[in-house]
């Protein structure tokens, strides 16, 4: 499922991110840059120890991350020329700025996508695994934020692809999308 949004197109695609190729792929990282399990397990998996070795150096320089920002990487053996590692809030009760948090991480990732040239990015479903965002909720996030994003005229991002991962996931993100960008 895809959409045409000003000159960019938003898509939709169900399946694994380490296997979808594109300039930039996003990450659900940790504030200590610490590697962990879900998508980001299987991003330094697939990308191979490259990716944790800039991201010591991320680390020894800044300290970490802060929830609602990203760091950029290479992307050493994934399909892709970059990695950019958000950090998600960890849902509590929806009350605690987990909208904006999250909001933030998708705008942080798409400024450093255009910072260094990416024209495609992929994103995962940053904050519903073990963050316990509701999935519903953290749908309509992420695709009003990109959709806001890709409609402005200064736009430098052609395409952008939210990857999540399983069935149930994929109704819940084609029933935002229709709701939000399609009608
Ligand atoms: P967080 O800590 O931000 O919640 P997780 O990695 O636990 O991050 O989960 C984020 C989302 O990524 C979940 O919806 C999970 O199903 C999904 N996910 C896990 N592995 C992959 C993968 N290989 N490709 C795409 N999405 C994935």
């Amino acid at each position: 499922m895809e959409v045409r949004i000003g000159a960019s197109v938003l898509a939709l695609w169900e399946g694994d991110i380490t296997k979808f190729p594109a300039d930039a792929i996003g990450n659900a990282a940790n504030s200590a840059l610490a590697g962990g399990g879900g998508v980001d397990g299987a991003i330094h998996r697939a990308g191979g120890p490259s990716i944790m070795r800039e991201l010591d150096l991320i680390l020894a320089r800044t300290g970490g991350c802060p929830t609602g920002s990203a760091v950029l990487t290479s992307a050493g053996k994934l399909p892709a020329r970059f990695v950019l590692h958000a950090v998600g809030p960890v849902y509590r009760d929806g009350r605690q700025g987990e909208p904006e948090l999250l909001a933030s991480c998708y705008r942080t990732c798409l400024r450093l996508a255009e910072e260094n040239g990416a024209k495609t990015v992929s994103f995962p479903s940053i904050s519903t695994g073990v963050y316990g965002y509701p999935m519903e909720e953290a749908a309509e996030v992420a695709i009003r934020t990109v959709a806001d994003h890709l409609r402005r005229p200064e736009c430098k991002i052609e395409r952008v692809t939210l990857v999540v991962f399983g069935a149930a996931a994929l109704e819940i993100y084609e029933r935002r999308f229709r709701d939000l960008v399609i009608s």
